[in-house]
């Protein structure tokens, strides 16, 4: 609790599910957050609790310009940048053969691309602050595949191997990076899937926890792995699928 006292934190994806509850979850804990998602009406909740402790701002994180530009105005606000969170995605879904080359685009973009711009402008920041660290969002579909998620999954997979190449290049700046792979986690990205009686069944026999998690578990993952406590830590996953992997 006392790191994130007089923190400022990013946050992509604020608006809703997993990013909505780490950016809940900063702001409890007494930091700044410049809160971004694709929708800007979907962060008001945030600014009406936390008041002029969130900075809410527009970006779209697979446009390079406009997340450098909400990250300048975010900084310009709070005068530095110490935690990223990296959570924006989207899941369009359909089998390889019938898959169209714009939805592998709109996966890969947002997702894998949306990972790197992020990552390339909080860093560039963070090493003028002498350090930080940073938690990228990737998938448990990173390990396992899914009918229909062939560009999440490979995306996710990037997003899994981009981490490890930038807390190589970046430990001499004095900034960590590491991934959350979540499993079936309860937010409006799944709520399809989780009302789906038969699928759901299936799902809950391969999960030994027997639920979906919820979004203020992985966040408190995401707040562990970017905090002291994970000092020594990173250039790896962690795994939050209440033991879906391993059966
Ligand atoms: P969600 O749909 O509830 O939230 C995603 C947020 O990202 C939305 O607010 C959306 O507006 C925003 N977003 C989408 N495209 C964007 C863009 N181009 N620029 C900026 N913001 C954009 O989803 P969630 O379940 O909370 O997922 C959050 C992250 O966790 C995603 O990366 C997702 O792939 C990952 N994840 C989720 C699950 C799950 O079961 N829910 C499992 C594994 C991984």
């Amino acid at each position: 609790t006392e790191d994130y006292r007089s923190a400022v934190a990013f946050v992509t994806g604020a608006a809703s599910g997993i990013g909505a509850a780490v950016t809940t979850m900063l702001l409890e804990r007494g930091a700044a957050v410049i809160a971004s998602d694709l929708s800007e009406k979907g962060l008001a909740f945030h600014v009406d609790r936390y008041g002029d402790r969130v900075f809410p701002v527009r970006v779209d994180v697979s446009d390079e310009g406009s997340i450098e530009a909400g990250l300048a105005a975010g900084v310009d606000r709070f005068g530095r940048l110490d935690r990223a969170f990296n959570i924006a995605g989207v899941s369009k879904g359909a089998m390889i053969v019938d898959l169209p080359v714009e939805q592998w685009d709109f996966n890969v973009n947002v997702v894998l691309r949306g990972v790197f711009l992020s990552v390339k402008h909080e860093a560039r920041i963070m090493r003028e602050n002498g350090g930080g660290a940073i938690v990228n969002m990737s998938s448990l579909n990173a390990h396992v595949p899914m009918h229909t998620g062939a560009a999440y999954a490979s995306a996710k997979a990037g997003v899994e191997m981009f981490t490890k190449n930038a807390a190589l290049e970046l430990a001499d700046d004095g900034i960590r990076l590491n991934a959350i792979l979540p499993g079936l986690i309860d937010t409006p990205l799944t709520q399809r899937r989780l009302t789906n009686g038969p699928l759901m069944e299936h799902w809950l026999t391969r999960i030994p926890l027997h639920r979906p998690g919820l979004p203020e578990e992985v966040a408190q993952a995401a707040l562990f792995l970017a905090g002291s406590e994970a000092s020594y830590i990173t250039g790896t996953s962690l795994v939050v699928d209440g033991g879906w992997e391993i059966t």
